[in-house]
């Protein structure tokens, strides 16, 4: 009886694997089709692979065009909107990379700008040169030197003599000879390079039909001096320093359409100008009047650029460096 059982379940056992065995292979496949199906995918996969490399590699180049755009934005031209030459003297001294560096990266976030930088030298120095064609800001590099009797010697008090001067008549010359007042819309800015300047006094700037004023911040011996402004138009001057002259303002508080230099071409700097009338002088040449000035920053309520000026640096210890060891700094380091 239990040999016969045995049998039994041994035969029923036989007959499931075999079924099992069956059932297997007839819903998995054989191994050879697995593998086919395998080495498909394994295609299938690398086709697709290859796609997202592609695209991955079509986006990182749509990106780098894209953060190229962003910083070269201050160079884009943008036909509609009036441009800014902004005039900027400059001169060999310790601080004067450093001054123009922090102007260009003000620059950098400007629109349709052009800057006219006027070295104070006989030619354009390489320092200058390099640092101008690194900018990343649209520029035009112009040298004129200033004659030996009227140059500042460095540790002369500011106010000795007027300076700038012939720098920013050679920039004028440039802008006469090189712009078509036909078609050039355009405004123009005397920007020294240590002063701090905000975004927004450029767009306060950018339409000016005759002359635009505002208040320049810590200069003159005040917080700021600014137009007085009554009912949208400049009355008046709250100034403390000489404040009969004609516009006392400093350079930096005004911008003046680019047409009044090719109406007005004989008008200039002057060395000539008692101190603290080049302001006055140059737009009296341009015909401004009162009346023509369009007051911007809010009515001349806010102070959108300051009069600073760079420290000058106490550089002592390099002769001390030669006595203590033999040599100073390394020249050949650009500061
Ligand atoms: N400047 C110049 N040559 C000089 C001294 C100054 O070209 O010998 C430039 C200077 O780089 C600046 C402008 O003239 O852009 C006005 O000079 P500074 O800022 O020293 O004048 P201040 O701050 O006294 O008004
Ligand atoms: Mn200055």
């Amino acid at each position: 009886m239990v040999q016969i059982r045995m049998r039994k379940l041994f035969f029923i056992y036989i007959v499931i694997s075999t079924v099992s065995f069956i059932w297997f292979y007839s819903s998995c496949g054989f191994p050879e089709c697995k593998e086919k199906e395998i080495e498909h995918l394994i295609k299938k996969y690398k086709a697709r692979n290859k796609e997202l490399d592609k695209k991955i590699s079509d986006l990182s180049q749509q990106l780098q065009e894209c953060q190229k755009n962003v910083l070269t934005s201050g160079r884009t031209e943008f036909s509609h909107s009036p441009t800014i030459y902004m005039v900027t003297p400059t001169h060999t001294h310790p601080e004067q990379k450093a001054n123009l560096v922090r102007l260009s990266h003000t620059l950098l976030h400007v629109k349709n700008i052009h800057w006219i930088v006027i070295e104070d030298s006989v030619s354009k120095t390489v320092l200058v040169s390099k640092f101008l064609q690194n900018s990343g800001v649209k520029n035009t590099h112009l040298a004129a030197l200033t004659p030996h009797e009227i140059k500042m010697k460095y540790n002369d008090p500011t106010w000795l003599k007027p300076k700038g001067v012939l720098q920013r008549n050679a920039a004028l010359r440039w802008i006469r000879e090189n712009l078509n007042p036909n078609t050039d819309n355009g405004v123009v800015y005397f920007a020294d390079d240590d002063n701090t300047y905000s975004l927004e006094i450029f767009q306060e700037m950018r339409n000016t039909k005759k002359a635009t004023v505002w208040p320049v911040g810590l200069v003159g011996g005040l917080r700021y001096e600014k137009p007085i402004v009554k009912d949208g138009k400049v009355t008046g001057w709250f100034t403390y320093w000489k404040p009969n002259r004609p516009f006392p303002m400093d350079m930096a508080g005004f911008a003046v359409n680019v047409n009044l230099f090719f109406n007005n071409p004989d008008a200039r700097f002057s060395n000539e100008v008692p101190r603290g009338f080049l302001e006055s002088t140059i737009l009296e040449q341009l015909n401004v009047k009162m009346e023509d000035l369009e007051p911007r920053a809010e009515n001349c309520s806010k102070v959108l650029v300051w009069h600073t000026r760079t420290e000058k640096t106490k550089l002592k210890n390099e002769q001390l460096m030669i006595k203590r060891q033999g040599q100073g700094s390394d020249p050949n380091i650009e500061v």
